[in-house]
């Protein structure tokens, strides 16, 4: 662990992720350290805000997570707000002579207003110990993401820099470190001789929420499958590590992220596409997705996607992950499900249904379950499922307090690295270009429904 930090320097403070989920998270981390943590919080934006406008966002944001009211007074007591340009080197050299050392930059800011905020970084003198926190999407492929990574070594050493993925929090990855190594169960048949296949799937049952501007650029490969779905591949699939720390964990995620490609390293048959129409989920309904306000159908963005990839090493060859992720579906899942191989000889005599044991790990609330075939109630030789269930730790912090406890306790253990930033985006690209081309069809389903009857 590096120097904690003393000062949140939030840029995009008038945003809807500063607003609705950076301040409440800050102000239940806060909470659950009992005010422990002493820091400043400097917000810095667009808007002509005077103190009092701030510190009403502050303390409606914090209303919305409950925080109490010690909390509320120990942060309002310090905390200011600055008007800024952030693309302009004078405004942020103003900002950080405003704040003492070690300051965090956390960037709430649109992908390309938090590049050219960076590149007027090179003219600012930054205090020592200074921290950058990028949102994704970091890049739009592998090589701005590459030379986003260059630009921000310049800046700050790697161990600085955090790159949020707050779909995993910590609890979520410590609950899959824990199932895989610490059960001697699993990870002997944790490999290609013993498991078929692994599925990740995040299905939403939400729409686009008025979120075209970004969604309808980006669509549920980039926005989820790119950075999110790899990152949870990496946990399931890496080495087992020696200790539960940044170094070791961020080195295992790498090796295995770069041992993947496109299934048959065919980006056109290794991935399927497509996109809601008009429905109904739970009684609402739902216009098709080219309908909804934003959205330039021109664009043929897929609000589905799937993704099978192929890790090649000794452990994976052959083993197929799907990956998929989409929005406007019946059912909301979030959750691996490794299937194990077929069994080579049942016992004459037994009979029933046998199905393929599988192992279905749930997040958010995190559970695990394990369908087994065990003889039925009735009959002794005849066989039946069964499912040996259990909730994992829920965590003490919602994602973004435990994404804001890393980055204010200098710990990366949770951020992606650069490399695996890059990575991700290595796999993916052959298929965005294919799609991109119009070399796949896009397929339609109704919202509601499972996905396109033809998947
Ligand atoms: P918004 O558009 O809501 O907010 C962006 C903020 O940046 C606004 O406050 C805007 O101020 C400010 N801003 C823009 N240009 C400048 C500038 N030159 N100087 C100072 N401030 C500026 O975006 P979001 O909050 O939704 O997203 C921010 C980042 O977080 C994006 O990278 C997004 O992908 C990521 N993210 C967002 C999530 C969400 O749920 N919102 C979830 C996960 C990630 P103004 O409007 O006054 O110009």
């Amino acid at each position: 662990m590096s120097t904690s930090i003393g000062t949140l320097l939030l840029f995009g403070a008038s945003g809807d992720l500063a607003g609705r989920l950076l301040l409440p998270a800050l102000g239940e981390l806060l909470d659950a350290e009992e005010a422990r943590r002493d820091i400043q919080l400097i917000g810095a934006g667009s808007e002509d805000w005077n103190p009092e406008a701030w510190r009403e966002r502050v303390r409606s944001s914090f209303e919305s997570a409950h925080v109490s009211q010690a909390t509320v007074d120990a942060v309002l007591a310090t905390t200011e707000y600055q008007k800024a340009d952030v693309t302009r080197a004078e405004d942020l050299s103003r900002l950080l002579e405003a704040g003492p050392a070690a300051p965090a930059l956390y960037f709430a800011l649109p992908p390309a207003v938090t590049v050219m905020a960076c590149t007027a970084l090179k003219e600012v003198a930054l205090p020592k110990g200074t921290t950058l926190v990028l949102e994704k999407p970091f890049g739009t492929n592998e090589e701005s993401a590459a030379s986003l990574n260059e630009l921000l070594a310049e800046l700050v050493p790697e161990a600085q820099i955090h790159r949020v993925d707050h779909f995993l929090g910590r609890a979520t990855v410590l609950n899959l470190l824990g199932v895989r190594f610490a059960n001697h169960l699993f990870e002997p048949l944790w490999n290609r001789d013993h498991i078929e296949q692994v599925e990740i799937v995040f299905d939403e049952q939400l729409t686009l929420e008025n979120r075209a501007r970004y969604y309808d650029s980006a669509g549920a490969l980039m926005d989820m499958i790119q950075s999110h779905l790899l990152q949870i591949l990496a946990l399931v699939a890496m080495e087992p590590i020696a200790r539960v720390d940044a170094v070791d964990l961020r080195d295992a995620k790498a090796a295995v992220l770069r041992a993947c490609r496109v299934w048959n390293n065919d980006p056109v048959a290794a991935a399927k596409r497509a996109r809601y129409t008009r429905g109904s989920i739970d009684g609402r309904e739902v216009p098709d997705y080219t309908a909804e306000p934003g959205v330039d159908p021109g664009r043929n963005t897929e609000t589905l996607a799937e993704l099978t990839v192929e890790i090649n090493n000794w452990r994976w060859a052959g083993v197929p992950f799907r990956l998929r992720s989409g929005k406007a579906l019946r059912d909301r899942r979030k959750d691996v499900v490794v299937t194990f191989k077929p069994l080579p000889h049942l016992p004459t005599g037994l009979h029933g249904k046998i199905v393929s044991d599988r192992l279905r790990l749930s997040m958010g609330p995190d559970a695990m379950a394990l369908e087994i075939n065990v003889n039925g109630p009735g009959d002794p030789l005849d066989l039946e499922p069964a499912v040996l269930s259990t909730n994992l730790s829920p965590g003490r912090l919602p994602a973004y307090g435990e994404v804001l406890a890393g980055v204010l306790d200098g710990d990366p253990l949770l951020s992606v690295r650069g490399d695996t930033a890059v990575e991700c985006w290595r796999i993916v690209d052959p298929v965005l270009q294919a799609w991109r081309e119009n070399r796949a069809p896009m397929a339609e389903y109704a919202a509601g429904t499972a996905g396109p009857d033809t998947w």
